[in-house]
């Protein structure tokens, strides 16, 4: 198989690593080709494109967008991502999209650091502003940088279970786009619509049944089987799960350049040779 990772971000989102650097490791790792896929941007794009191409890696135009997506009223909404790969970044309709996904991170911000206020951890804000490269994009992973740069919590992946998700004292509420927006915008820029980690949502079997039903009647082609995200065992769900919907499968490491995952691109196991790989879709 040809070592494609189609999924990474820099710190034109919640990244630390540079565009530029995320393809120089790419190559170091003997990738084919990359995507980059920031939360809700193309800022890194430009960069990432010109590094990609004084290094002679192939390199895919990418981005991951935040949606809010419920089964019906009656059941709460949950935060699903779809990657968008091969777009076009001139495109107006994603653009706009975009940009009316991202408003409201920083008033969000400003919630959650006061959510932390009532619990007595001060000044929040200023530092996860601090630590975002790309002002705009402030996210909850930069909140978790500040919390362990704080020594509230020993890594990041306790400042999520113990404050910043669902449920806990620190997580704020947010409407993203909707669904079906965000496949709509991902075409209109020529691309193909994928989601994100499927085995994340915690759905049960009825309603990943549901929420792949809709994706793929939105225009969702393709589901993310091997992702850092995924654990052996999901690799194989999603696997059956693509066969059965038609869907073509993607891979990537949901690299961040943190200790939050393991895999760096180009690292993880290769895709089931059942599947149609996504980039067989790909210009
Ligand atoms: P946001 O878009 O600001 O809500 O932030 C979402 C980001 O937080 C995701 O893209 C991940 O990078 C990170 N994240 C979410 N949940 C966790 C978790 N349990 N452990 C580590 N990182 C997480
Ligand atoms: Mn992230
Ligand atoms: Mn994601
Ligand atoms: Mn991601």
């Amino acid at each position: 198989m040809e070592n494609f990772d189609l999924h990474n971000h820099s710190h034109a989102s919640d990244g630390l690593l540079s565009p530029g650097n995320l393809v120089r490791l790419a190559v170091r790792n003997r990738c084919d080709a990359l995507a980059l896929t920031d939360h809700d941007t193309i800022d890194g794009i430009e960069e990432a494109t010109a590094t990609a191409q004084t290094e002679g890696l192939r390199f895919i135009a990418g981005v991951e967008i935040s949606v809010s997506w419920a089964a019906n009223e009656n059941t709460r909404t949950k935060t699903i991502h779809v990657v968008g790969l091969g777009i076009d970044t001139q495109s107006t309709t994603l653009l706009t999209g975009l940009e009316t996904v991202s408003n409201g991170r920083l008033q969000r911000a400003k919630a959650i650091s006061e959510d932390f206020s009532r619990l007595g951890i001060q000044g929040l804000f200023e530092e996860a502003y601090a630590l975002a490269q790309n002002k705009t994009m402030i996210s909850r992973t930069h909140f978790a940088r500040a919390l362990v740069q704080r020594g509230h919590v020993p890594n990041i992946n306790k400042a999520f279970e113990r404050y910043l998700t669902e449920g806990k004292p620190g997580y704020q509420p947010h409407r993203w786009a909707a669904l079906d927006d965000a496949i709509r915008w991902i075409r209109a820029a020529g691309g193909v619509a994928v989601l994100a980690h499927p085995g994340r949502y915690a759905l049960d079997h009825a309603t990943m049944d549901q929420l792949l039903s809709e994706f793929k009647s939105h225009g969702g082609e393709a589901i993310e089987v091997v992702t850092g995200s995924h654990n052996p065992r999901e690799y194989r769900e999603y696997a059956t799960w693509a066969e059965k919907f038609g869907f073509l499968a993607s891979r990537g490491a949901d690299y961040h350049g943190d200790a939050s995952n393991q895999w760096e691109p180009g690292t993880l196991p290769p895709l089931p040779t059942s599947l149609t790989p996504v980039w067989t879709a790909l210009k």
